[in-house]
């Protein structure tokens, strides 16, 4: 079964007020809260170095809480850690720099053995800054935007784990940045209809807006940058920028009497921040090359349990 098959099992009614299973963050009095876990031979390799993982943790999660137009303000830790990690000075080192940098009070969690490989998992929470980014709000005639170029952590996640030989750093998936500063402005604004971050892979994700708006997202390809894979001889860039994860870019709409007045506050402010595609009515998401319309839906990444 695919995770997203059984998480659709484990959701219930949710309760007046709160904001449960299904969006980047659940919301309840007035609070954010995301989990991400990250999981050795699963989501990094044993010469993967711990700072670089404990790096994604952390932006995993505070990328979860900008994706709702917030700001990370407490974190719980849970580690299980196997006896090969004697050395536990770099562990404690990365986690309090990543406290410190990202201005976050780590407030419990809980520490264990493991047999072999070490797992951690982070509870990040949250405030919104001012209204609330949902995955569901997209309404047809939106403009469709994504904050900055994706697709290289796709190459660097393949270098890393030697299946292409490309001159990029293996580490730069785990390097990525959350988007703040824009997660602030986009919850100041009222413009925004509909937000989510890319973890999985942009077809994967807008799939997630796509369906909870109950709209279908147009993707056009002439509007994706591919030059950030200059030099790289990919036989189909396009391909790394639907299905490329762990990003941490936004992708979000704007509603469509917003789209001018927002894009001119963005050049100035955000110049990375690219329109590329538009909502229409129907569902699914589709990547359109001039008249050829393809279902990129499932482009990306989901766990089989
Ligand atoms: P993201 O990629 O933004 O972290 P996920 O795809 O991991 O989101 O999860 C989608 C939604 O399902 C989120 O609201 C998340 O909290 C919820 N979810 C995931 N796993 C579980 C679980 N085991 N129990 C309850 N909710 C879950
Ligand atoms: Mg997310």
């Amino acid at each position: 079964m695919g995770e997203f098959d059984f998480i659709e099992r484990l959701k219930r009614a949710p309760k007046e007020d709160v904001l449960s299973i299904g969006d980047d963050a659940a919301f309840f009095d007035g609070y954010l809260v995301a989990k991400d876990i990250l999981i050795e031979n699963i989501h990094f390799l044993p010469t993967t170095p711990i700072e670089m993982v404990i790096k994604k943790l952390f932006v995993s999660n505070i990328s979860d809480i900008c994706a709702m137009g917030g700001y990370p303000k407490y974190c719980l830790l849970g580690i299980s850690i196997p006896d090969k990690y004697t050395f536990l000075d770099n562990i404690v080192i990365a986690i309090n720099k990543m406290t410190e940098n990202y201005n976050i009070e780590l407030i419990g969690g809980d520490t264990t053995k493991s047999r072999s490989d070490i797992f951690l998992s982070l509870t990040v929470i949250g405030k919104p800054y001012k209204n609330l980014l949902k995955r569901s709000g997209a309404r047809p005639g939106d403009l469709v935007y994504l904050s900055r170029s994706v697709g290289l952590s796709k190459v660097s996640l393949e270098k890393e784990l030697e299946v292409v030989d490309f001159n990029v750093d293996p580490y730069l998936h785990y390097k990525n940045e959350p988007e703040l500063k824009l997660s602030k402005y986009l919850s100041e604004s009222s413009f925004v209809s509909s937000c989510i971050d890319i973890s999985d892979g942009l077809g994967r994700d807008a799939s997630h807006i796509s369906k909870q708006s109950g709209v279908r997202i147009i993707v056009e390809q002439n509007k994706l940058d591919s030059s950030i894979f200059n030099g790289l001889s990919l036989e189909n860039p396009i391909d790394y920028i639907i299905s490329s994860g762990e990003e941490f870019a936004l992708l979000f709409t704007v509603k469509s009497e917003n789209n001018e007045e927002f894009e001119s506050a963005c050049r100035e402010k955000f110049p990375d921040v690219r329109s590329i595609g538009y909502v229409t009515e129907g569902e699914g998401v589709y990547l359109k090359d001039s008249s050829l319309m393809t279902n990129i839906s499932d482009s990306g990444f989901e766990h089989k349990i």
